[in-house]
């Protein structure tokens, strides 16, 4: 089963984000803010990360920097859910982040998107012939 860690403050979010997964075929790991989530993702290798923007210790951003420079997770395909975000707002991508989903996201749709994600797999998020639909590197 493919696996998602979940990086996310909120029990109840989190809680939530994971029965969705689970009842969807995943293996769901969860952490509770940024830097155990890079800890969990160094030591599981997910299929995919789905981060909130803000958290302690690291929130979203930093997470997804983080991956980004690690030589063995940075081709992770990576979601961000966020009711902190204005739409347009292009930090997260700029980041890194494969695609953006606003608090509150329609079950439907979280899982379109993570299901879409996990087939396309790992995949380079530098030079313009990247497959991420984020369509990397972004012009601001
Ligand atoms: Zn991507």
């Amino acid at each position: 089963m493919p696996v998602v860690l979940i990086a996310e403050d909120d029990e109840d979010i989190a809680l939530i984000l994971s029965r969705l997964l689970k009842r969807s075929g995943y293996t769901v790991l969860h952490a509770p803010d940024g830097q155990r989530a890079f800890d969990l993702a160094i030591a599981h290798r997910p299929d995919l990360v789905l981060t909130d923007l803000g958290m302690p210790v690291m929130d979203g951003l930093e997470l997804t920097r983080s991956i980004r420079e690690h030589a063995e997770l940075r081709d992770t395909p990576i979601v961000m859910l966020s009711g902190h975000l204005h739409p347009g707002d292009g930090a997260p991508v700029r980041a890194g982040v494969c695609v953006v989903l606003l608090k509150p996201c329609p079950n439907d749709k979280l899982r379109e998107v993570v299901n879409d994600l996990v087939e396309l797999g790992a995949h380079g998020h530098s030079g313009a012939d990247s497959a991420c639909p984020a369509r990397w590197p972004v012009s601001v």
